[in-house]
């Protein structure tokens, strides 16, 4: 029996180039936990991490016997992605880019859009993805030779499970609309390895799912303001529009509600 979503404490492998490494770190943001990926080319030794978690010994002590990490790269600036880096790179001695220079570790630097990063066997190439954060990417992975599928690891830009909540303060809905549709495009039947939750079959039906809720969610913060007048404090916005959802849950919708003001008054 192939292990299921959620697996602490172990690598569990997902696709051919993907396997998770879970932090029991579950929360109202991080669902189950942080997922940190392990991507690895076939008959190679060396391997790609993505998002080291947050600084939890145990997690850190389960990645570190991946084996020989030829890099590791970080999807946001997120703590729960981010806070684990120097306890990584410790244990490993590896090298770390990301987008915002406060993660670059033994050289690593900054990626640029679009960038194909050929390492270790692999093929992966930055998707720049703001909207969640504004350094937010994905990565999509492939193998240099061979024919295991390809990947996208999307960070907290797709989420295994519910929606993802746009940061108030570097997150932009336009962005994040421009980044949905910019996944869609990368086509068909790709797996999802997300920031969080179960990993999903194919981007583009998710993609497109995502892309319909947050223009629903646009009609009904149109709607409510139609109803409530264009200055509407954001906690009636979120009282009228999110009764579908939990009420412990409303303060992080304001956070989304506050993005989509932002976009919708400017
Ligand atoms: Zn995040």
């Amino acid at each position: 029996m192939p292990v299921e979503h959620p697996a602490y404490g172990r690598v569990r492998e997902v696709t051919p180039l993907a396997s998770v490494v879970l932090e029991n770190n579950p929360g109202m943001m991080t669902l189950d936990g942080t997922n940190t990926w392990v991507l690895r080319a076939p008959g190679h030794d060396e391997c790609v991490v993505v998002d080291p978690g947050e600084a939890d010994d145990a997690h850190l002590d389960v990645l570190a016997e991946v084996g020989p990490v030829a890099l590791t790269l970080v999807t946001h600036r997120h703590h729960d992605h981010t806070d684990g880096i120097d306890g990584f790179v410790e244990r490993t001695g590896a090298s770390v880019r990301a987008v915002d220079p406060r993660f670059h570790r033994g050289g690593g630097n900054s990626y640029e859009p679009g960038e194909v990063i050929e390492v270790a066997g692999l093929v992966v190439t930055v998707v720049p993805t703001p909207g969640h954060t504004a350094d937010s990417v994905s990565l999509h992975v492939r193998a240099a030779q061979g024919d295991a599928g390809a990947a996208v690891v999307t960070g907290d830009t797709i989420l295994g499970r519910g929606t993802t909540v746009l940061d108030d303060t570097d997150g932009d809905l336009g962005d994040y609309l421009s980044s949905l549709r910019r996944l869609i495009d990368l086509g068909p039947n790709i797996p999802v390895l997300p920031g969080h939750g179960p990993d999903l079959p194919d981007l583009e039906t998710i993609a497109r799912g995502y892309l319909a809720h947050r223009e629903e969610r646009l009609d009904q913060v149109r709607a409510a303001l139609a109803d409530l007048g264009a200055d509407a404090p954001v906690e009636a916005v979120v009282e009228h529009v999110y009764t579908d959802v939990d009420p412990k849950l409303w303060p992080v919708a304001e956070k989304s509600v506050n993005v989509q003001l932002e976009y919708l008054r400017r």
